[in-house]
């Protein structure tokens, strides 16, 4: 059923949007943006994109948010706290323009949108609890010493974030950072900028936060270099892919060696023993985790090891999910999965379908464009299942970012462990098995930030999310995420 809200979004579309600094709307004066609605391929909404003028603006207001204060003194903590509630129930009571904004721009199913924007109202709420949690330390010194840690904001903090979760990215980054104390300047992708605009624009009419403390630029990726490289920027928290993160690094380097954080990419593998609990929650997670986020997902499993014994079991069990499984109009219950996110990144995921192919990869299922009825119009393709896989083709080593999974058999544990951690990623892996013994050697074995024995994908604020080896630097959520938004001073006092 499409949302009644609808009709509202249509009008509030019409309007080119801008930039949001220092407490007021601006019309930016970089490139001209359209957003398109992956749906149907048509324009739903433009914006300006921010010059180097407007970034320099952007952190200026940022800087003399932070020095002046109040948002960043101990003094208005209190204040900051409510503030970030006050945004959470914001959040809630526009719910449905911000779940409809992201599924006409990103093409997710509104379900799973409404799910995301509920999150980011969770963030503003948890995180809005620790601004008068954190302490710092008493140093056990030798001497006659007072020495203690303190922990202070880090400053001016730019904030880019993808086009799978736009707004729940935006979360994860905004809310330990404002309750730190930090000035934030964010950047949505340009492919999905619409929600993080709306969610400015609700803040802003409620005055809930003082000018500057929170600032929104948007336009292309290469258009934010001058932030990256700005010299007055204290740090870069970043999530997207491994090859921007990188380039990241050396914008850091290149400037003032601002501290970076990165959230990357993955190829995650997920272990099916031939002793599994059951194997058939194993097989239901692996599909619909990969599947039912159009596989725009960073810690999908998108690598599927399976255990010889049960590989044939597996193997039907995928082919009898694609024959329930419904692709189309991401605003329709009827839907499992909704259109890839834009022309360029359908045509690059049916472009690894043709690699895959040419690896020699058998297709088990899907492997084309999905044509039916209205769905001609938008950026729709099957679910993918590519078995009897090795992990040197480059469908098992690259990320497609895309509804595809890569089935690989396998004989025992070392060779499972073996093949999983031969990735340059390191974000998150999951087993299967009854066996206690084997679940926490092979959990000690795997090389990634999260592991997931028994149910692949599970997330909370109150845990940490954050990659190895190429999938990033760093942790977002729970109180590992605050160490990113602080610095410590150690200050000693002779008696
Ligand atoms: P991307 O790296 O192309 O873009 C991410 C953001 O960086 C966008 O806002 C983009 O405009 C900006 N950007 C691009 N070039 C830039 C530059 N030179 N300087 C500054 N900013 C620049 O990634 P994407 O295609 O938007 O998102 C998909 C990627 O994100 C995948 O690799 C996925 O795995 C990753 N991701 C990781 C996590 C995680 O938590 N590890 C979460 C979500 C997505």
């Amino acid at each position: 059923m499409k949302p009644a809200v609808l009709s509202w979004a249509n009008g509030w579309l019409k309007d080119r949007k801008g930039l949001y600094i220092s407490g007021e709307w601006r019309p930016g004066s970089g490139k001209v943006v359209e957003s398109v609605n992956p749906a149907n391929g048509e324009t739903s909404a433009t914006f300006t994109g921010a010059s180097e003028q407007d970034i320099d603006l952007a952190v200026k207001a940022a800087r003399d948010a932070f020095s002046k204060g109040p948002w960043s003194k101990r003094s208005f903590i209190k204040e900051r706290g409510a503030a970030m509630r006050e945004i959470a129930r914001l959040i809630r009571d526009h719910q449905d323009e911000l779940s409809t904004l992201e599924t006409l721009d990103n093409g997710k199913l509104y379900s799973e949108s409404w799910g995301d924007v509920g999150d980011v109202a969770d963030l503003f709420d948890y995180y809005s609890g620790w601004v008068d949690k954190l302490y710092g330390d008493v140093n056990p010194v030798v001497g006659d010493f007072l020495s203690y840690t303190c922990l202070e904001p880090v400053g001016v903090v730019g904030q880019i974030v993808p086009w799978n979760f736009p707004i729940d990215m935006a979360g994860y980054k905004i809310t330990p950072a404002l309750a730190m104390g930090n000035s934030v300047i964010i950047k949505p992708s340009s492919t999905t900028s619409l929600s993080m605009i709306r969610l400015m624009e609700l803040i802003d009419t409620a005055r809930v936060l003082p000018a500057g403390v929170l600032n929104l630029i948007l336009g292309p990726g290469a258009s934010a270099s001058h932030l990256t490289r700005h010299p007055d920027v204290d740090k870069i928290a970043f999530t997207g892919s491994t090859a921007v993160g990188r380039r990241l690094v050396h914008d850091s380097a290149d400037s003032n060696l601002k501290t970076v954080s990165l959230e990357l990419g993955g190829k995650s593998p997920n272990i099916i023993f031939a002793d599994a609990i059951d194997l058939q929650a194993a097989i239901d997670r692996s599909w619909t985790l990969t599947m039912s986020g159009k596989g725009e997902k960073c810690s999908e499993p998108t690598r599927l090891l399976v255990e010889r014994p049960v590989y044939d079991a597996v193997l039907k069990g995928l082919a009898e999910k694609y024959t329930h499984w419904r692709v189309g109009d991401p605003f329709s219950d009827w839907s499992n999965q909704g259109p890839q996110v834009s022309k360029e990144h359908f045509e690059s995921i049916l472009g690894y379908i043709q690699v895959g192919r040419g690896e020699g990869a058998h297709l088990l299922c899907g492997g084309d464009q999905n044509t039916d009825g209205d769905n001609a119009l938008g950026y729709y393709i099957n679910p993918t299942v590519f078995v009897d896989c090795n992990n040197k083709m480059r469908i098992a080593q690259e990320e497609i970012f895309g509804a595809v999974l890569t089935v690989i058999p396998f004989d025992g544990e070392a060779e499972a462990i073996e093949i999983a951690n031969d990735s340059p990623y390191g974000l998150a892996a999951g087993l299967w098995t009854s066996d206690i013994g084997k679940s926490q050697r092979v959990a000690n074995a795997l090389q990634a930030g999260q592991i997931f024995i028994n149910r692949y994908g599970c997330y909370d604020h109150a845990s940490p999310f954050g990659g190895w080896k190429e999938s990033g630097w760093g942790q977002d959520l729970a109180k590992a995420s605050l160490s990113l938004y602080t610095k410590p001073k150690a200050i000693w006092y002779a008696y």
